[in-house]
């Protein structure tokens, strides 16, 4: 089997990886970046229905507290547009009695994206050489040579797939992940391992939904498409309309944890059952469905995920450090970010953190 030899190599082609390339894109040194699954993006998944692109991962970014995303979006010509969030608000109790209830609106103000947050991945894949991504290159070892590292590609239980070195590289997945499913040669140190296993993947243990509409009924009665349920299984939802013009979307969060969530087809009846109580009769028959349950996906969550957290974590490098291997190595992706971890701003914060870190040791 051949060795690809290369300057840099990124695992993981979530927005911090496929960030950190495009940057590096625009250098001399030899690159490829390594994703486990057929697709980019990660998190960030936005299935189309006829031309309109439903956020089954993030689907906000914050303008006045995000100025990095704020940026991207201008410069790859990206438009984005606020949160619908004019009207009341419903609350369901835990016995399944729903009321009207005053509308909350986000503070600082949430925006979507036109043409999904998958726009900013793609955008920034046209700015990558197209060898330098290779889909189904999942990275199960990770062995620190004499010199340069050594990436080997495939399953644990299978003959390896390739293997390439490089001089430098840039993991660019959830710590925790990467911990529990990457074997290190050698050995990442006791404390550093347990930071990584400590750092819970922001949203792992979420699943969303999102339903479609040829019109927003709720609208016209006084609704905003806010919703909070006590009895579930959507424990929040917001209207997910597009921008301007049709389709209409109502989406939401399953507030049941992971562990306790039945089969898709199962939960979807449930979510669809719930929908009139909340937005009316028409609320439960939409025009298109969209469910995603991220703690079964096994290259974003791991077991310690299925327990849902409830506060926002302070994430930081993991025990402090952003390089190793005498800075051969460097760790990006949202989970390592020294502010707004768990967050796009974070993934592309650590995206820069790392390229710059790998440009000064190559
Ligand atoms: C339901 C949900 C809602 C969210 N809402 C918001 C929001 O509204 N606003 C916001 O700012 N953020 C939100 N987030 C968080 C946001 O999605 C993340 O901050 C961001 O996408 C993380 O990017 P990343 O590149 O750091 O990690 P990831 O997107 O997790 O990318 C890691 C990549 O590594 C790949 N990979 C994994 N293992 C391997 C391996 N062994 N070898 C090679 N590749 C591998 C994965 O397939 C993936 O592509 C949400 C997330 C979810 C799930």
């Amino acid at each position: 089997m051949d060795t690809e030899k290369v300057d840099t190599l990124i695992i993981g082609g979530g927005l911090s990886g496929i960030y950190a390339a495009s940057l590096l894109a625009a250098g001399k040194k030899s690159l490829a970046l390594l994703e486990a699954r057929p697709r980019v993006g990660g998190r960030i998944l936005s299935p189309e229905y006829q031309g309109f692109f439903t956020d089954l991962g993030p689907s906000w970014y914050w303008p006045m507290i995000n100025p990095k995303i704020e940026n991207l979006i201008q410069v790859l010509g990206l438009k984005g547009y606020p949160q619908f969030e004019t009207g009341l608000g419903r609350f369901q109790a835990k016995d399944g009695h729903a009321e009207t209830i005053a509308g909350y609106p986000m503070d600082p103000p949430g925006w979507r994206l036109s043409g999904g947050m998958i726009s900013i991945v793609r955008r920034l894949c046209e700015q990558i050489p197209r060898d330098v991504i290779r889909l189904n290159h999942p990275v199960c070892e990770i062995q620190r040579l004499d010199k340069g590292i050594q990436v080997i590609v495939g399953r644990h239980d299978q003959e390896p797939k390739c293997r390439l070195k490089a001089s430098n590289i840039i993991l660019a997945l959830p710590p925790r992940l990467a911990a529990g499913s990457i074997l290190f040669t050698p050995d990442l140190s006791y404390d550093l391992t347990q930071a990584m296993l400590r750092a819970s993947t922001w949203m792992a243990g979420q699943a969303k939904f999102f339903a479609l509409y040829d019109k927003a009924n709720w609208r016209t009665t006084g609704l905003s498409g806010q919703g909070f349920s006590l009895c579930g299984p959507l424990g929040e939802i917001h209207d997910g309309s597009n921008g301007e013009n049709m389709p209409y979307g109502l989406t939401g969060f399953v507030g049941i944890p992971a562990l306790r969530r039945k089969k898709r087809e199962i939960m979807i009846q449930a979510i669809l059952a719930q929908l009139p109580l909340l937005f009316g009769q028409e609320a439960g028959q939409p025009v298109g469905i969209y469910y995603q349950d991220w703690a079964k996906e096994e290259f974003t969550a791991t077991e310690y995920d299925q327990r849902a957290a409830h506060n926002h974590p302070e994430f930081q490098p993991p025990s402090g450090k952003t390089s190793i291997w005498d800075n051969t190595f460097h760790f990006a992706g949202t989970e390592t970010a020294d502010d707004f971890g768990g967050y796009l701003e974070g993934a592309l914060s650590s995206a820069e953190r790392a390229v710059s870190a790998s440009i000064q040791s190559c």
